[in-house]
């Protein structure tokens, strides 16, 4: 039952240096709010908060 429409795709920025470090998707019908989770950065080489950012162009199946 699982529909294509309902995935989003998004990457994850870190709020310290601004670098998309990770690519996720979420259901946007069971997750409505923004995401935001502390993770691993390999650029601040710490754990910092990344937050959910939308990628806008292209639609790859
Ligand atoms: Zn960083």
């Amino acid at each position: 039952m699982a529909k294509k429409g309902n995935r989003q795709k998004f990457r994850f920025k870190c709020a310290d240096c601004n670098n998309l470090n990770y690519v996720s998707r979420k259901n946007i019908k069971n997750t409505t709010d923004k995401v935001e989770l502390k993770k691993y950065c390999k650029h601040c080489k710490k754990s910092t908060v990344h937050k959910e950012v939308k990628i806008e162009r292209g639609k790859t199946n």
